[in-house]
């Protein structure tokens, strides 16, 4: 498993259902990464083994996994599969997965232990809707969706936290910094043991407001959607 603690901040690129074999080889033609910074890729399962490792700090992630281990199960790709495919860190419960496949906590956490399982770091993502926020139930939320979707096998060294509030997801909204950090604060303060957890922001990042999030106390890094397609962009990010 990769040591975290090697990192000053992690940046994870989710390219969710776009490129193809054009996309990356161009895209990792430009991409520079940086000494300090920890940089994971996530494409579709399909591209995986395209993705390039040529530099210490840069990772290949998936965007899921299945539940499921092995078996006559159509269709999934399991923890072990990554595993062999290089792939380092994985996306789970990404709002996006719990909206359109019905994705619960529980089933979150079962994928989380498959991938610890097989020594890669989970990124759990969490995150309110816009009517909850306004309804003040933000935290409330956050702190159910913590208690259920994480793994006991879980620390700080094996599993990332994703903040990603959902009204801020591909809107070019985000949160007042001063409400990115106390949410990331509460994240941090839920227990002794989520103190030492990296927890990530994601939620319209780019290249003009990255400096500034990236800079608050609590922030380890960041999830990044649209802006990672345009690799000039992303490099901005992660520099
Ligand atoms: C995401 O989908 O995880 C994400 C953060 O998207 P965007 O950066 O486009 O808001």
């Amino acid at each position: 498993m990769i040591n975290l603690a090697n990192f000053s901040s992690i940046f994870m690129a989710n390219w969710k259902l776009n490129g193809n074999i054009d996309f990356i080889n161009q895209y990792y033609q430009k991409l520079l990464i940086s000494n300090e910074n920890c940089v994971v890729v996530c494409s579709s399962s399909i591209f995986l083994n395209k993705l390039k490792t040529n530099n210490k700090n840069l990772y290949i992630g998936a965007q899921d996994v299945s539940i499921y281990k092995q078996g006559s199960y159509t269709g999934e790709l399991s923890a072990t599969m990554l595993e062999e495919n290089n792939v380092k860190f994985c996306l789970v419960g990404h709002s996006e997965r719990r909206k359109y496949f019905n994705e619960k906590n529980d089933t979150v956490k079962i994928k989380a232990s498959n991938l610890i399982e097989n020594n890669i770091i989970p990124v759990i993502c969490i995150g309110e809707t816009l009517e909850e926020k306004e309804k003040k139930l933000t935290k409330e939320i956050l702190f159910n969706q913590i208690e259920e979707s994480i793994p006991n096998m879980s620390n700080y060294e094996n599993t990332i936290i994703a903040y990603e509030p959902i009204w801020a997801i591909g809107t070019g909204l985000t949160p007042l910094l001063e409400e990115i950090e106390e949410i990331h604060k509460f994240i941090k303060s839920i227990n002794k043991k989520l103190n030492k957890f990296k927890v990530l922001y994601g939620g319209s990042v780019n290249a003009s407001n990255s400096i500034e999030i990236n800079t608050l106390t609590n922030i380890d890094g960041s999830l990044i959607g649209g802006a990672s397609l345009k690799v000039e962009e992303f490099n901005s990010i992660i520099s």
